[in-house]
Formats: structure tokens, C-alpha cells, sequence
């Protein structure tokens, strides 16, 4: 089989919205233009929803919802089990068209397949698998019957950082579960979720289980949905201010909510880690997805008699890193989503260092058409530093010692996110204390990467609510109903 080329691979996705089974304009005519950061070349213009487009994807999830949540298990089963099938023969095409829409580089994009992937076959197994449970009451005098239900028709909001596994984490559970779904991509990374639904169209799917809006007011467009009292579930992955607004809107219809929200994630290196474990771990947790991950490490805390060696040894790493267009061989590194996420990295950067830290590598933007900043490690950085308090989003590694383990306790549980922690140590009662005194929804310990289509993934305090994969995923669209019948013996 040949390759596509990128420019057959952009003819083939759609370009307009996917409402009730049919792709459609919107309904003004409006477009946006979907942009490759590397080169700041427009590479689509598609549709951008106004608010009635967006009330018709309701409608046709709402029209669909009563059909599909009857239809049985096994089938809706059959259908995840296709699209992952299918995913697997269009592969190279889907990490092709993240590569070029959000920048990462190829054979990351080609692990981000495996892993949205997976959330298909996971849950594709799993749909079958909800059960209830049935009893006699204490007393004696009834039955007690435990019963799972769909909860509703959702409307889900995904972020451009993962733009393939964010979209399949939330679909393949809610169509597990026997919900059908309005799905809006974030605006800078469109393609992925238009050119997945073509793939769940080719799998069978029926019209109005999944329906995609795309447009460039999401806040207008999604409002009146969040709003809608026929909407009886909201899923968000996005930023924390984002999810806060959000939860406001959800708020008035007690609406069922999953927030993926924001990290600020501590990477704890002990004097009795294995340095070699600890470097590895370090480059995986920070500079994967060009350090655009919720998971990202944003505060290397290493004990002051390591840290020296840990940032010799990272540094040398990141001075081997090629950086450049994802689609180039052997490239680590590629662009920034934009320019407002090279002057954030740049900014922090500075206060950083006007604070007293070093730069030890990289610290710049790299002068191009596309929005590149350089792989970045500064050491010493003080407390009080804005890059230990707000989310990096870049590749930019920030090192600050401390010297006794309470210390490190006390200044990785200093925010209010809660995403996840990563630990090195070769002390196993030490490790176990981590797990207990670290306040964070998910831990890394001696692993620099945690998701797992199998694992509970999801937050403590503002990183969020509800957990997405794990066997807790699909319950994230199911509702619980408890009946009472009389004992049919008295
Ligand atoms: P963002 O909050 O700006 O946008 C996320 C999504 O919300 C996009 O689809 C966007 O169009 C939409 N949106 C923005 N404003 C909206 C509004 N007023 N109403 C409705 N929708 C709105 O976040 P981002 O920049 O796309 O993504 C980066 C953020 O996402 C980071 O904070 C990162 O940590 C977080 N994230 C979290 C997870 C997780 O699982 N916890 C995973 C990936 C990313």
C-alpha cells in the first residue's frame, strides 16, 4: 500500500459538520481555517456551527438516544470493536493528520493511535459487562433490585492537545453505556474528530448516536446546549478556568459533569531514586506531546544532593533533541500550538530567571514561520516563581532542590491542581508513603507516563471531577436506579 500524501489525506477528511448521520454546511455559511503550527499554513477551511446548528445536534442526539440505548449491548459492543478495527488499518492516517493539526511529532502521533485506540477496545469490552444486583431487604419483607441506565444524551468538549484519545475516551464509553453524544472539538484541532466519525459512519454507526460540531464560538454554541434541559450530561477536558465556567452553566439543570481540567504535576526525584530510571522518566513526563500534556511534569523537585547530576544528565538529553516539523525524521520536538503558547513559555522563562534561576539549555523562541520554542531546562528556580504555579504547556524543565521528605511533600501538594504526581525512589516504604501523603489523582512511581486505557484517569481538587477509562469510566454515563418489590413468598 502507498502512502497518502498530505495533501490527499486532507481531501479525504470532511470539512463540514456531522448532524443526525449527515454532513452539513452551517447553517450561515460561516468557516474557520484549521492551521498546520509548523508552517502557519491554513491546510482546511471547514464549517463553524452557529447556535441552530448547534440545537440540531442536540436534536438528533435526543431523536437517537431512545433507540440506542435499547439496542443491545453486544451490538453497541460490535461497533466500538469496528472502529477499533478500522483505526488500526487507518492508522498512518490518523497520526499523518494530528502531526500536521497540532504540530506533534509522527511517532507520537502514532502512540496517541495506540492509545485512543485502546479506549475503543476497552470499552468495547466493557459495554457487556454492566451489570445490577438483586436481594432480599433486611427485613425481610422485600426484594431489592439494583439496576444501570444510560444516562442521557451528552454533549462533550474536548481540547486540541490529544486530539484522537480525548474524543475516544469520552465517545466510547457514553455509546458503551447507551448514550448518544453532541462532540465539539476544540477549534485549532477540528480534523482528527471529523475524520473519526467518518470512521465510526464506516463502522456502522447510526445516525444521530454521535454528532460533531465544530465552530469558532464555542462559548455561544455551547451555552444554550449546556442549557437545554434535554441534555442530561456535560464532558469537558480543557483548561481549569474553562471547566469552572462550565460547571457554573451546568449548575442550573443539575446536570450530570466529568471535568479533565488542569495539572501543575510535581516530579519527585529522591536521593535513593535510580538516577538512570529518574532521567529516563523525566524526558517521557515532560517532553512528550511537546510538554502540551495536563500530565506533563511542571516542577522537577530533586533532593539537593542529586540535583546537580539529575541536571547534567537531563540537560545533555535535551541538547540531543531535533526540533523541527513533526512529519521529519527524528524530530522530538515540534511546534507550540500557537503564539500566545511561546510568549507564555517565554514569559515564564524570564520571571524565572529575574527571580534567580539558571538557564541551562534552550530558554528562547526560535525565530520561523511556524511557533517553536527552543527545549528548555532552567535550575534553581526560587518559590514564588510563576512556572511553579501555573501550567508550563511547553518544553521547558524546571528544577528546584529540597533537602528533607517532608519538604518535598509540603511543595508538591503547594497547588491547587491534582492530576498527577510522579516519584523516584528505590525505597519501597518510602514509595508507599508517597502514595498515601500526595494529594493527586494519579501517581507515577519510577514511571514517567501513567495513561492507560485500563487506569481511572481523572483528578483530585481544581484538575476535576469523574475518572475517564479504568472499569469506573462507563459509569461516568450510567445512572443507578434502586426498585422495591414485595417478598413474593409472604
Ligand atoms: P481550553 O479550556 O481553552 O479549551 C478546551 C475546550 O473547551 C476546547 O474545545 C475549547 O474550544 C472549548 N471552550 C473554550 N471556551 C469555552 C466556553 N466558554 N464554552 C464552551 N467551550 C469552551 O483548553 P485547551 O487550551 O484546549 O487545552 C489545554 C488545557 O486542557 C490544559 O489546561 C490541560 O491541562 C487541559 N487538559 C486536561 C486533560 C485531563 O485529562 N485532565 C487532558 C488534556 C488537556
Amino acid at each position: 500500500m502507498t502512502a497518502l500524501t498530505e495533501t490527499d489525506l486532507l481531501a479525504r477528511v470532511r470539512s463540514q459538520l456531522f448532524i443526525g448521520g449527515e454532513w452539513r454546511d452551517a447553517s450561515d455559511a460561516r468557516t474557520l481555517d484549521v492551521r498546520d503550527p509548523a508552517t502557519n499554513a491554513v491546510v482546511k477551511t471547514i464549517a463553524s456551527a452557529t447556535v441552530e446548528d448547534g440545537a440540531a445536534a442536540l436534536d438528533a442526539a435526543v431523536d437517537a438516544f431512545e433507540s440506542w440505548s435499547r439496542t443491545p449491548a453486544r451490538e453497541r459492543a460490535e461497533l466500538l470493536r469496528r472502529a477499533f478495527d478500522l483505526l488500526q488499518e487507518r492508522k498512518e492516517e490518523f497520526a499523518l493528520l494530528m502531526t500536521i493539526e497540532m504540530g506533534k511529532p509522527l511517532a507520537e502521533a502514532r502512540g496517541e493511535v495506540v492509545y485512543g485506540g485502546e479506549f475503543l477496545r476497552w470499552f468495547s469490552e466493557e459495554a457487556a459487562h454492566v451489570q445490577g444486583r438483586y436481594g432480599a431487604n433486611p427485613e425481610g419483607t422485600g426484594r431489592m433490585i439494583v439496576s444501570q441506565h444510560p444516562v442521557g444524551p451528552c454533549y462533550l468538549i474536548t481540547p486540541w492537545n490529544f486530539p484522537l484519545a480525548m474524543a475516544t475516551r469520552k465517545i466510547a464509553p457514553a455509546l458503551a453505556a447507551g448514550c448518544t453524544v453532541v462532540i465539539k472539538p476544540a477549534e485549532l484541532t477540528p480534523l482528527t474528530t471529523l475524520y473519526f466519525a467518518q470512521l465510526l459512519q464506516d463502522a456502522g454507526l447510526p445516525d444521530g448516536v454521535v454528532n460533531v460540531i465544530t465552530t469558532s464560538q464555542s462559548g455561544a454554541v455551547s451555552e444554550p446546549i449546556i442549557r437545554d434541559p434535554r441534555l442530561r450530561k456535560l464532558s469537558f477536558t480543557g483548561s481549569t478556568p474553562v471547566g469552572v465556567k462550565l460547571l457554573e452553566q451546568a449548575a442550573g439543570g443539575v446536570l450530570r459533569t466529568s471535568m479533565e481540567l488542569g495539572g501543575n504535576a510535581p516530579f519527585l526525584v529522591f536521593d535513593d531514586a535510580d538516577l538512570d530510571k529518574a532521567v529516563e522518566g523525566a524526558m517521557a513526563a515532560k517532553f512528550r506531546n511537546i510538554g502540551q500534556a495536563c500530565t506533563a511534569a511542571n516542577r522537577f523537585l530533586v533532593h539537593r544532593s542529586v540535583a546537580e547530576e539529575f541536571t547534567r544528565r537531563v540537560t545533555e538529553r535535551v541538547q540531543g533533541m531535533r526540533v523541527g516539523r513533526g512529519t521529519e525524521e527524528g524530530v522530538a520536538i515540534g511546534p507550540l500550538i500557537d503564539d500566545r503558547a511561546v510568549a507564555k513559555a517565554a514569559a515564564l522563562v524570564s520571571d524565572a530567571v529575574s527571580r534567580g534561576a539558571s538557564v541551562r539549555t534552550g530558554g528562547s523562541a526560535i525565530q520561523s514561520e511556524g511557533t517553536f520554542f527552543e527545549p528548555t531546562v532552567v535550575s534553581d528556580v526560587a518559590a514564588g516563581s510563576d512556572i511553579l504555579r501555573e501550567e508550563i504547556f511547553g518544553p521547558v524543565l524546571a528544577i528546584v532542590p529540597f533537602d528533607t521528605e517532608d519538604e518535598a511533600v509540603a511543595l508538591a501538594n503547594a497547588t491547587e491542581y491534582g492530576l498527577v504526581s510522579y516519584v523516584f525512589t528505590e525505597n519501597l516504604a518510602r514509595g508507599q508513603r508517597m502514595i498515601e501523603r500526595l494529594e493527586t489523582g494519579m501517581m507515577g512511581l519510577n514511571m514517567g507516563v501513567v495513561s492507560n486505557a485500563a487506569g481511572p484517569f481523572g483528578g483530585w481538587k481544581s484538575s476535576g471531577l469523574g475518572r475517564e477509562g479504568g472499569a469506573e469510566g462507563i459509569h461516568e454515563y450510567l445512572q443507578t436506579k434502586y426498585t422495591l418489590t414485595p417478598n413474593p413468598f409472604a
